[in-house]
């Protein structure tokens, strides 16, 4: 499919036409794909905050209209239903590429979709991104680097991914979407901008996304045992949402393409998070053991020197002071669950 290079006149895209905010920045236009997601509402929410135009683009697999609800009066908000599988014309400024599911039940799922996803969608927006010039932030994942045998990890590790394994359409997708925005960059001369990001956590989760902070967190709440996979030693790293959101903003308006890790360093044993969740939550909370899935990383922690001496950028918001943030929203939710089943 090649889409018609006509020239839309819409006031946005890097042609020009846009309408001042405040003193000394003209407005962007922004596309955030997945933005009625997670991380992509959150995003969201920041954008909107400092004056600019926000379309979000989503398919509304894992993503919900409840996200953003509260931007459905705004006139600078937009929402297409759309998926970016399928080709898409726009004018726009920038583009935060976010689609795609993340938590490994939901890319599992349909791994079909999820590799088509990753590297079908990833290049719509990019051919997007080359024919109005706008730039282009791919949200790629510490999952590049598979299993990792260097530790903590550095941007210049290549990884140790299983290319065959039940994770390989996140993975793979990743690491090719990857590698088509950096032959767009060298090739077509788009400005990319690649962030890998590692586990993150916050408030609007999916409830049963089977990701391991949302789940010890709605398993306490509705008095069930937290499940720990494995032996529980595995390690990860949890970064609060509101971090992960400056450095994607940070990375956006810097000049360097990265790609970067972004990432809380504190790293975990699952046994670990478990107790933090029963000491911030519910001291009553209990765990039992469930066997582990396949290929599982056993440990994962970010080295963020290169964003900190770059961007600028580091987390401040530790394990212990994030996950209460994320209670009330998953206490409400649960509740209205619970009513909605006449309980
Ligand atoms: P999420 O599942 O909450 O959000 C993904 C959004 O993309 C959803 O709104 C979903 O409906 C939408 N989507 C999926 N497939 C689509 C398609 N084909 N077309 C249009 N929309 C589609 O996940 P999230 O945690 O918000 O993750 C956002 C991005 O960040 C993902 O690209 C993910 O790979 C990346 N990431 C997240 C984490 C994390 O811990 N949250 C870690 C590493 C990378
Ligand atoms: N594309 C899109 N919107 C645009 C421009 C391109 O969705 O505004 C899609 C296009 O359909 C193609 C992909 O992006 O599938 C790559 O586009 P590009 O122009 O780089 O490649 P070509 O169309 O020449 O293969
Ligand atoms: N995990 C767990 N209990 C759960 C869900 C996950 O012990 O209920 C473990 C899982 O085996 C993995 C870690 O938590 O070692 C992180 O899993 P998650 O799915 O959150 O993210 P990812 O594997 O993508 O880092």
């Amino acid at each position: 499919y090649t889409p018609p290079r006509m020239s839309f006149n819409y006031g946005g895209g890097s042609r020009g036409g846009r309408v001042p905010v405040g003193l000394g920045r003209k407005r962007l236009r922004i596309v955030v794909t997945g933005g009625a997601g997670f991380v992509g509402s959150h995003l969201v929410d920041k954008l909107l905050g400092r004056g600019d135009e926000v379309i979000v683009i989503d398919n509304f697999f894992t993503g919900r209209k409840e996200n953003l609800v509260h931007h459905f009066s705004n006139p600078r908000f937009e929402l297409i239903r759309h998926d970016v599988v399928e080709p898409i014309l726009l004018e726009v400024d920038q583009i935060y590429h976010l689609a795609c599911p993340a938590s490994p039940v939901h890319y599992k799922y349909n791994p079909v979709k999820t590799i088509k996803t990753n590297v079908m969608g990833t290049l719509n927006m990019l051919g997007l991104a080359k024919r109005v010039g706008a730039r282009f932030l791919l949200t790629s994942t510490s999952e590049v680097y598979g299993d990792p045998l260097e530790h903590p990890q550095k941007e210049t590790y290549w990884g140790n991914v299983n290319p065959i394994g039940e994770r390989s359409c996140y993975d793979e997708g990743k690491r090719t979407a990857e590698t088509l925005a950096m032959d767009y960059h060298r090739g077509a001369g788009v400005e990319v901008r690649i962030a890998r990001i590692f586990n993150t956590y916050g408030p609007r989760m999916c409830l049963d996304d089977g990701r391991v902070v949302s789940n010890f967190v709605a398993q306490t709440i509705r008095k069930h045992p937290m499940t720990v996979y494995g032996d529980g030693k595995q390690t990860r790293s949890f970064q609060y949402v509101s971090d992960l959101v400056e450095g994607l903003v940070a990375l956006m308006e810097n000049d360097h393409v990265g790609p970067f890790n972004l990432g809380n360093p504190g790293e975990f044993t699952m046994l670990e998070l478990a107790e933090v969740v029963k000491e911030v939550i519910d001291p009553s909370a209990t765990i039992e053991f469930k066997p582990n899935t396949a290929d599982d990383p056993h440990k994962r922690k970010p080295d963020i020197s290169k964003a900190k001496e770059l961007l600028n950028w580091e987390p401040k918001i530790s394990l212990r002071d994030g996950l209460p943030r994320m209670v009330s929203d998953f206490r409400n939710r649960i509740l209205n669950e619970d009513e909605g089943k006449g309980l």
